[in-house]
């Protein structure tokens, strides 16, 4: 296998010597496709390191262009990119971090009619948007679809992931924030820069589990953070059998 040999300086060297992943598991890793929606902060770390683990083909969606005040947090971009699109910038710094990775990036905006063909196909959606009615629409097109939905959010010093997947028996989004006012987009109270670090990173990390089958990820968990007071809770999360999303989708409630 290319790149992912015994050498113990290989570029997955590390993960395949590693409890929990080794060769299966990189090799699920390499077989497997992730759609990202959003190269912003939390989009950074997610894309980052899931590139440099070697997931086989890598999914960008992102209409946005890299402006200053992103780069207080947004760590995949540079200076050098302002202006450019985000899905251009994204591509030349992750195809330079690992070029076997297959990248495939749509500078465009998430909307309900794009939704359903964006996400089939792939093996789990991560949404690092930043908006609520992005949440939902890409939560309805990932219960259509089957594909688990991997979703974090992050708002001052707060951040929160859930993996939502009625399909393995889980609840949807909508099962868990029936009501579209939590929490608000970061850009409106402000965040600190490195927020989306923490959470992107440990969002990569859950994806990881989530595709090499390793530990317990966050099906029907909320991993919640402050980060101001070093606080962290973990909820225990069902889905709701009058669920307008999920109703009648993937097992029983
Ligand atoms: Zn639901």
């Amino acid at each position: 296998m290319d790149g992912q040999s015994f050498e113990p300086e290989g570029r997955y060297a590390r993960h395949l010597i590693l409890p929990g992943i080794g060769p299966a598991g990189q090799a699920r890793l390499g077989a497997a496709s992730v759609l990202v929606i959003g190269a912003g902060g939390l989009g950074s770390p997610v894309l980052l390191y899931l590139a440099a683990a070697g997931v086989g083909r890598l999914g960008l969606a992102d209409d946005d262009v890299v402006s200053l005040s992103n780069l207080q947090r947004q760590v995949l971009h540079g200076t050098a990119r302002l202006g450019q699109g985000k899905t251009v910038s994204a591509r030349a710094r992750l195809a330079d971090l690992n070029p076997e990775v297959v990248l495939e990036t749509h500078a465009i905006r998430v909307e309900a009619e794009t939704a359903a063909t964006l996400v089939a196909g792939y093996d789990l959606v991560i949404d690092c948007t930043d908006n609520l009615a992005a949440r939902h629409l890409l939560n309805r097109a990932c219960v259509a679809a089957g594909v688990p939905l991997l979703s974090g959010a992050i708002a001052q010093w707060e951040g929160q992931i859930g993996l939502y997947a009625p399909g393995l028996g889980g609840p949807c989004y909508a099962c868990t924030f029936p009501k579209p006012d939590h929490p608000p987009p970061a850009q409106s109270k402000g965040v600190v820069g490195a927020l989306p670090g923490v959470v992107g990173a440990r969002m990569a990390l859950e994806a990881i589990k989530q595709l090499t089958g390793a530990g317990q990820g966050l099906l029907g968990r909320l991993w919640m953070i402050d980060t101001l007071w070093n606080e962290e809770r973990l909820m225990v999360t069902h889905r709701r059998a009058d669920c307008p999303v999920c109703r009648g989708k993937g097992e029983k409630c």
